[in-house]
């Protein structure tokens, strides 16, 4: 993986942000978040998390220990100082001794002790950024490290490609148990420069912006040698076979199936590329696709299983149509199936969400992501690319292992998670809208009409 790290770069975003009265560490802080954010293969869509410990001056006039930690619903791309909220260190850190803490109790006392009140929610890693000791401290959902991790003999395998100073972390949920099991870890050997989390990702830390980004690049490279040096065998593929129809015929057909009733409508995004036909096609994709997700967070836009269609060959519109509806009843029987297993072991009550597929890949012709939007039918669309490219290349060299399926359920129905999609509902969600003769003053002001209440509008002149 490429160092984008330039000085150049660095000393321009300590320029601009001093103008903007932001200190060098914030900015810097911003500059190694961006390189971050902006490698799709680290992370994606709001995915990762980065903080710096930088001290704050409050309207009491008094300094400030503070720990200015990734705002939820900020984007590591281009974050910026607002959505780092700076919470007050102190208060955080007396916690390193308590037993538990409930996701309610550490979501009230993080919000307390921001400085700015106004702030985005900090991440729901917050205490697990307070409790190690560095100034800057990096994390990310790396596609190699995720590969090196999610495959059996996992633990073996990571031990024998990184270094001493890399520490193993079993699989827990994100929150304050997952802060506590890092911070042991941590206390135990205190040299660790680099933590890799079994199933989500990796965590560096060091006192200074470079070096902890330098050393996320170094960690992410060593994995993916690895990956490259093991023995590999292309997954087997389906036969080809011709269709009677294009993408685009069948779109509004599983767009229609995709609605449960009148007021539930969906936006679907199609693609295919290479990676995405090596995956789509596999002759084992139900199998492999329905082992889970590349990190658990994904499965908030992608649920926990795609919906795979296999069109009959030379099939027509009307075949498909039928093949379709079927495959749609099954697929709502098994997320319902899902839901209610789940549910019984789960902690608290949980109301199941809606049953419709966020992914449907048909064979042979390709990808439909599928979204209250365009922007998160995308969103679900870049996922799951990034786990087909996971979930195939471990397939290659070995089986795709993940957390389970009930470690998958708890993230899906985790409050915390669903928070970060959860936004009103607008009016015409989900609609599409023509507008002809849209560049006229009447037509473009319809435009905006439709668009505020949440419709994706063509525009045709
Ligand atoms: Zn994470």
């Amino acid at each position: 993986m490429k160092n984008n790290w330039s000085k150049n770069f660095a000393n321009k975003y300590i320029k601009k942000y001093k103008k903007l009265g932001f200190s060098k560490d914030l900015a810097l802080r911003v500059y190694t978040t961006h390189l971050l954010g902006r490698n799709k293969e680290l992370v994606l869509h709001g995915g990762g998390n980065t903080s710096v410990k930088t001290t704050i001056k409050d309207i009491d006039g008094k300094k400030y220990s503070v720990l200015c930690v990734k705002g939820s619903g900020w984007d590591m791309a281009d974050i910026e100082p607002e959505g780092l909220p700076a919470v007050k260190l102190e208060p955080l850190l007396g916690l390193k001794k308590k037993k538990y803490l409930s996701d309610e109790d550490m979501v009230n006392f993080q919000k307390k002790n921001l400085i700015n009140i106004k702030s985005p929610n900090p991440s729901v890693e917050t205490f697990l950024h307070a409790f190690l000791p560095f100034k800057f401290v990096d994390h990310t959902h790396a596609d190699a490290i995720v590969n090196v991790t999610n495959r059996p003999g996992a633990l073996k395998f990571c031990n024998k490609i990184f270094g001493d100073k890399v520490g193993i972390v079993p699989y827990v949920m994100p929150g304050f148990m997952l802060a506590k099991k890092v911070y042991e870890i941590y206390s135990k050997n205190p040299k660790l420069n680099c933590l890799i989390l079994m199933n989500h990702g990796i965590f560096t830390f060091a006192d200074s912006a470079k070096e902890a980004y330098d050393l996320m690049i170094k960690y992410v490279s060593q994995a993916e040698r690895a990956v490259r040096k093991l023995k590999s065998k292309k997954i087997k593929q389906i036969k080809k076979f011709s269709t009677k129809f294009n993408a685009h015929e069948i779109a509004p057909i599983i767009r229609g199936l995709l609605s449960e009733n009148k007021d539930q409508k969906f936006v679907v995004n199609y693609r295919l590329n290479k990676h995405l036909k090596y995956f789509i096609n596999g002759k084992n994709v139900r199998t492999y696709s329905s082992k889970g997700t590349a990190t658990p967070d994904h499965v908030i836009r992608v649920k926990p299983f795609p919906l795979v269609i296999t069109p009959k060959k030379n099939s027509s519109i009307e075949e498909f149509k039928i093949t379709a509806k079927k495959a749609f009843e099954n697929y709502r029987k098994k997320y319902i199936h899902y839901f209610n297993v789940n549910k019984k072991k789960a902690k608290g009550k949980k109301v199941m969400l809606d049953t419709s597929p966020r992914v449907v890949l048909v064979q042979n012709v390709g990808m439909f992501s599928v979204g209250k939007d365009l922007g998160a039918a995308k969103i679900a669309g870049d996922l799951t690319e990034t786990n087909a490219k996971v979930i195939t290349s471990v397939e290659e060299t070995s089986n795709y292992r993940f957390i389970s399926e009930r470690d998958l359920f708890d993230i899906e129905y985790w409050s915390l998670e669903q928070a970060k999609i959860k936004k009103k509902k607008k009016l015409l969600e989900g609609n599409v809208v023509v507008i002809t003769g849209s560049t006229g003053t009447i037509g473009f002001e319809t435009y905006k009409m439709f668009k505020s209440y949440g419709a994706e509008v063509i525009l045709l002149d």
